[in-house]
């Protein structure tokens, strides 16, 4: 009888440990959910130099050439959230086989041309934002 109700009494401790993760694991998803906010910016990282652009900006389809901007013989295809790579020199045209990026991570990569587009959000990018070079403006 005595043992019995010990075993409940720690039963009870168990679950209650339990609950304590469960709590501690979903508060963590919501912190991480929350970091993974603010607008998507396509990152364009050349050996020129690195760019960002405001996808939450681009009101329709639109352009940006890479190669005025960094000589990278490329064009930046951009609508609202989401961009891809076309009119690349490259011989594979992998990177143009990516298509659509248009979630937070996505990236094409060039390897001919040595340069990678990613689309990130706000607080991914981090030091990023302030240090790549802003080319929302070059849209057209
Ligand atoms: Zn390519």
């Amino acid at each position: 009888m005595e043992n019995r109700s010990f075993a409940k009494k720690s039963d009870i401790k168990i679950i209650l440990v339990m609950l304590a993760v469960a709590l501690v694991l979903f508060a963590g998803l919501l912190i991480h959910q929350g970091s993974a906010s603010g607008n998507l910016w396509a990152v364009v990282d050349t050996p020129n130099g690195q760019y960002r652009l405001d996808l939450s900006k681009v009101q329709s389809t639109s352009h940006i050439d890479l190669n005025s901007i960094c000589g990278i013989p490329a064009t930046l295809e951009a609508e609202p959230n989401r961009c891809r790579v076309i009119n690349v020199d490259c011989p594979d045209h992998i990177c143009e086989g990516f298509g659509w990026l248009e979630a937070s991570r996505q990236t094409a990569t060039c390897m001919p041309n040595r340069f990678v587009v990613g689309i990130y959000t706000e607080s991914e990018l981090g030091t990023r934002l302030t240090n790549a070079a802003d080319i929302t403006e070059k849209l057209e």
